[in-house]
């Protein structure tokens, strides 16, 4: 479509041509109007019985919904219009037409439930607050790659296909390679790490990743997007710095250039960007708030993993983004470091939304021996990881990092209910579709 003008560009006195899809059509007996919709807006097209020849009229009259069309005409102003500008068209093409009945309602005035809406996600993703999530998602990657860039760091892309897991056994999905077991990555984890030794010093990469989840709920995905930071020299405590500053300028990004479509979410009086310096809070305070709060049947002892409803009732404790530093060593696993004078307390942290977990990472373990024996007391056989390993042979330097997940950034940045609006084609327990069903 070259040379056409984009919907929010058309200004009174422009002859133009706009193309896009028919939004609405509202016909008011001698006179009708035709809303056309592209990426940037919408605008009016006026079809008057008395001021054109019938066969244009006709033929704006004929188009169904949602249609691809082409429109040349004068703009002239009109405050009555949604943007104040109207076309008066010469002409109208339909470039692809529309089936008159519509799986969805793509101008978003019938609601529809999750699965058909996912069925048709392409026609859902014309709704303007779905479309209105989804620029925002690219802006959250865009503002975080040049976060990274902030930081001096490394774009890489690592295998998703692997021989072995690294963050639990039951989590992995398996596939055949050649005849041979295989797996989906669950985690760049390691290869990051590499990356790190590799001499390329400090690296981030965004990418899928793949967790058979155990469960359905509103926050786990079993295909989804890491956000993954590893540098050299840096320990826990400059990784969660790193964090932070990812964090913050995604927020800045999207308040800087998504206002429109956070008006469209209607959160643009609200949206914050956090400036203040995200709380450091250590497990075992984290443990203490918790029990302190009443909202667990049982209280929270050391070692204990935090549970959902022990995570919800800091986090509104809390009432802002927040880390937790200093875990337990056996519940972190074997590739984070313990603090020096002491083995069972981890440099691991996470780094919380008040809804949820957003964020795990740590200082890693880089000095061979402790490594090795680090795998043999979480129950793992070094001998599989022998390509990682052994690379922690020939000078592998201190270093930290962490994985941000992106979706559950996206969703807590915009208060999202379910984790499924926060990708276009989620992948649950029950949903391998589009593009193929399962048989169950
Ligand atoms: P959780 O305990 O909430 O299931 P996790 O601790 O198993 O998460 P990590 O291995 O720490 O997850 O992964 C780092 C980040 O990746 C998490 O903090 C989260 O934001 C994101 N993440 C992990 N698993 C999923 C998933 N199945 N769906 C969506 N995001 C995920
Ligand atoms: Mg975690």
């Amino acid at each position: 479509m070259d040379g056409r003008t984009l919907a929010s560009a058309v200004g009174p006195g422009d002859t133009v041509t706009v193309a896009g899809w028919v939004h609405e059509i509202r016909d008011l007996g001698g006179i009708a109007f035709v809303i056309i919709r592209d990426r940037s807006g919408k605008i009016q097209v006026k079809f008057e019985e008395d001021e054109m020849e019938a066969d244009l009229v006709e033929r704006g009259l004929g188009v169904t919904r949602e249609s691809v069309v082409r429109v040349e005409g004068e703009a002239f102003e009109e405050p009555r219009a949604p943007t104040n500008v109207e076309i008066v068209p010469s002409e109208l093409e339909t470039v692809a037409p529309a089936e008159p009945e519509l799986p969805l309602d793509p101008s978003g005035k019938v609601d529809a439930e999750l699965p058909t809406r996912l069925d048709n996600r392409t026609l859902d993703l014309r709704k303007d607050e779905v479309h209105a999530v989804f620029q925002i998602r690219a802006t959250i990657l865009s503002s975080a790659r040049a976060a990274f860039d902030d930081l001096g760091c490394t774009e890489i892309n690592t295998p998703k296909i692997v021989a072995t897991g690294t963050e639990g056994g039951t989590e992995l999905f398996p596939i055949t390679y050649f005849g041979e077991e295989a797996f989906m990555n669950q985690s760049p984890q390691l290869f990051k790490q590499l990356m790190v030794g590799s001499g390329l010093e400090r690296v981030f990469e965004i990418g899928p990743i793949f967790r058979a989840e155990e469960h359905n709920t509103p926050r786990h995905l079993n295909e989804a997007t890491s956000i993954d930071f590893e540098s050299a020299f840096y320990d826990h405590t400059e990784a969660m710095d790193a964090c932070e500053h990812v964090i913050k300028r995604a927020y800045a990004g999207v308040k800087e250039s998504c206002h429109q479509e956070l008006e469209t979410l209607g959160l643009a009086e609200d949206f914050t960007v956090p400036t203040d310096e995200f709380p450091r809070i250590t497990y075992q305070e984290a443990i203490e708030r918790i029990n302190a709060t009443g909202e667990l049947e049982a209280q929270l002892v050391w070692g204990d993993d935090l549970p959902t409803e022990g995570e919800r009732a800091l986090g509104s404790d809390v009432d802002s983004h927040y880390f937790i530093t200093d875990w337990p060593s056996e519940i972190k696993p074997f590739y984070i470091k313990d603090h020096n004078d002491d083995s069972t307390l981890s440099t691991g942290f996470d780094m919380l939304h008040p809804r949820m977990e957003l964020v795990s990472g740590g200082q890693r373990e880089h000095r061979y021996e402790h490594l090795v024996a680090g795998f043999e007391a979480q129950g793992l056989n070094p001998d599989q990881f022998e390509y990682y390993t052994k690379m922690f042979k020939y000078g592998m330097p201190p270093h930290a990092g962490w994985a941000i997940g992106g979706e559950r950034l996206l969703m807590t940045m915009l208060g999202l209910d379910n984790i499924r609006e926060a990708v276009l084609f989620p992948r649950d327990r029950q949903r391998l579709s589009p593009w193929t069903h399962r048989n169950t």
